[in-house]
């Protein structure tokens, strides 16, 4: 549990953050979840302002020139992602429940600038599996694989960096744990 109205949820790509927000949201509408601001086009469905702002790398630059970006970061070396401050200060005054979900290096410059947020790692089932399965102990041992287990041994130590790790073993219960240790319930 905290006290903390600032939630921070990270953790490896294909983890499942989306899915476990979306559900979380559902159960509290009272939560507000932060809008990211993104450089890259938007994908088939994705509707600006509501799944993300979409935005030029000029407008991007101008929001990171005026202060308006809590954090933001260069993910998978491709777009530029980044946490709106506005919405955020004005629903923390308003004294909402805020989270973010955002990637590894937002979550550290969050923790950089307010240490006070409390910070979520969302883990998979078997992290030990799948480590070992990368590191070839598996059947494969391709390219792809490498790639994923460089991202894998990075992301791990990291876990140690968060107040917190949910396992994203099953869909309801790791839910529950998130709005538990948020508070939420
Ligand atoms: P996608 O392009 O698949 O929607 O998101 C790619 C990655 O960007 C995800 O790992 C997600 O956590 C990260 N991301 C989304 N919004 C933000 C943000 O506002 N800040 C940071 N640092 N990362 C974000």
């Amino acid at each position: 549990m905290t006290s903390s109205r600032l939630s921070v949820l990270a953790g490896p790509t294909a983890v499942g953050k989306g899915t476990v927000v979306q559900a979380l949201r559902a159960r509290h509408p009272e939560l507000l979840v932060s809008v990211s601001a993104t450089t890259r086009a938007p994908r088939p469905g994705e509707r600006d302002g509501v799944h993300y702002r979409f935005l030029s790398d000029e407008e991007f630059d101008a929001l990171i020139a005026s202060d308006g970006m809590l954090e933001w970061a260069l993910v998978h070396g491709q777009h530029r992602y980044g946490t709106p401050r506005g919405p955020v200060e004005e629903a923390l005054a308003r004294g909402e429940h805020v989270l973010l979900e955002i990637d590894l290096d937002g979550a550290r410059q969050v923790r950089a600038s307010m240490p006070e947020a409390q910070f979520i790692f969302l883990a998979p089932p078997s992290w030990d599996v799948l480590v070992a399965r990368l590191a070839g102990r598996g059947t494969e041992g391709e390219e792809e694989p490498r790639r994923r287990l460089a991202t894998a041994k990075i992301q791990l130590p990291a876990q140690t960096e968060f107040d917190t790790t949910v396992i994203n073993d099953d869909l309801d219960r790791a839910v529950s744990q998130l709005a538990h240790v948020m508070g939420l319930e």
